[in-house]
């Protein structure tokens, strides 16, 4: 079947490419592990030349790349600027600290000596989401192409111009055959590209179902996986939290990327002294959103990134309100052509819900309730994932005491969790393991060798 670029703004089939033969595949794969063998080898100044490069086309071509992203998943042009720009920072972030990062560790062992060598591992697997469609692909081989491994992408099926892009990208700035290969291929490939001898090791960003396939191919064959799954993440509002700030960034946390981020804030909770007027601001900022084409500058909530996006989205959100849940703004989707949805509000969601524990991938907040910050907590880690999170309070001992208590790999005050080059990203629980970014993204997959000198 073949691999189709649908808009998912108006529904119109822009591109369709073929998928390879498993036989082709396998020689990509060939391909990759040649490649390795030189690549290497290379020094740390060479992978930086090619790779400064990348960066410095990711920004002058900022403009086309945007707008590639728009057309394929629907995101609003500005934050597909921003995409670009972001992807041109976390690439020269790696080019530029690699070394560091990377350099020997001396270890001094009862007079002996020692040390630590990070060396690559060979080839490793990608399987890559549509949400971000460069940045995901780029958090993946920024830091693994500058420690010398090479890799082979799987990129979600409803992106792949932005996949085929990329690859062209890293060609056009030197970087040898075989280094970065981009393949069209069905997911059953994917379990057979990782059990072989060549690769190394496999990183997922997606769903759980995704992750757990993914990872059980992986561990089968010994190989090392790190996995960035779904999110749930709370938004905790405490009583002396600056309101009008706090439901600023509620907004922003829920509707980024028309809610469809990991690290999204899914699950406000509010205590219930202040939550009458977080809800009445957040209601109305929600409400005052604009629907439209996200290619044009003003509008505030585009597209879902596909019509089976918009219909998974309404399906939990109806199995929801059929519980018993309350719609407090929105709940369904707009009477226009498109994957669109409307900035959703629901209340009075109890654990037997599908939303209260399920990745609600939209613009649909949940409110909680809860008498004070203990209350809070327990809600918070009430939950089968554990990725980000935030808290909301102008008392910093406050701010740090519910932070270190709620169980997730990283929490924010005062905003929304978000992803910077030289911080570490990543869950625990059924948000999966390892890191991304910073230092410890590129330790994922190396090789800490020990030397003992004797
Ligand atoms: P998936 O997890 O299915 O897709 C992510 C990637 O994994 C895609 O490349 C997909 O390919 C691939 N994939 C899916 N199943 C397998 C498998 N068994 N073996 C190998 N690769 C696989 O996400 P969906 O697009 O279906 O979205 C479903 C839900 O997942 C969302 O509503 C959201 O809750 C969550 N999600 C979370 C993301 C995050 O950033 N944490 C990102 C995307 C989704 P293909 O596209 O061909 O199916």
């Amino acid at each position: 079947m073949s691999i189709k670029s649908i808009n998912p703004a108006n529904g119109e089939l822009m591109k369709s490419f073929e998928p390879l033969t498993k036989s082709q595949a396998l020689a990509a794969l060939e391909n990759a592990h040649e490649a390795y063998g030189r690549w290497r080898h290379t020094s740390f100044s060479e992978r930086k030349e090619v790779m400064m490069k990348f960066a410095g086309l990711l920004r002058e071509r900022q403009e086309v790349l945007a707008k590639l992203i728009t057309l394929e998943m629907g995101k609003r042009i500005s934050e597909s600027r921003y995409e670009i720009e972001f992807c041109a920072e976390i690439v020269e972030f790696y080019a530029k600290g690699a070394e560091e990062f990377l350099a020997d560790h001396a270890m001094d062992v009862d007079g002996a000596k020692a040390y630590i060598q990070y060396t690559p591992l060979g080839v490793l697997v990608g399987v890559m989401p549509w949400n971000f469609p460069f940045y995901q692909v780029v958090r993946f081989i920024a830091p693994n192409l500058m420690a010398g491994n090479t890799a082979l992408v799987r990129h979600a099926g409803i992106v792949p111009q932005c996949a085929a892009k990329i690859g062209d990208l890293l060609e056009e700035c030197g970087l040898p055959d075989g280094v970065f290969t981009n393949l069209f291929i069905p997911h059953e490939f994917v379990d057979l590209l990782i059990s072989h001898k060549h690769v190394r090791g496999a990183s997922l960003t997606g769903s759980e179902a995704a992750g757990s396939s993914v990872a059980a191919v992986a561990g089968k064959n010994l190989k090392p996986s790190v996995l960035e799954l779904g999110g749930n993440d709370p938004f905790i509002v405490l009583e002396d939290a600056d309101l009008e700030k706090t439901v600023e960034m509620a907004i922003k946390g829920r509707m980024t990327n028309t809610g469809q981020s990991c690290v999204a804030s899914k699950r406000m909770i509010v205590v219930e002294k202040v939550a009458e007027k977080f809800m009445e601001g957040l209601k109305q900022g929600m409400s005052s959103m604009k629907l439209g084409d996200p290619l044009d500058e003003d509008t505030d909530v585009g597209p879902l990134s596909s019509e089976e996006a918009a219909q998974r989205l309404e399906k939990q959100v109806n199995d929801t309100v059929n519980a018993g849940a309350k719609v407090v703004l929105g709940g369904g989707r707009p009477e226009r052509k498109g994957a669109y949805f409307n900035p959703t509000i629901l209340t009075d969601v109890t654990p037997e819900m599908p939303s209260y524990d399920q990745e609600l991938f939209g613009p649909v907040a949940t409110v909680y309730v809860v008498k004070d910050e203990q209350e809070a907590i327990e809600l918070a880690n009430d939950s089968s994932y554990g990725l980000g999170g935030s808290v909301y309070t102008s008392d910093p001992d406050r701010a740090r005491r519910v932070a270190e208590a709620v169980d997730t790999g990283m929490m924010f005050v005062n905003q929304p969790t978000n992803s910077q080059a030289d911080l570490p990203f990543g869950g625990i629980k059924n948000s999966g393991y390892g890191r991304e970014l910073s230092k410890l993204g590129i330790l994922e997959f190396v090789n800490k060798k020990l030397i003992h000198m004797g």
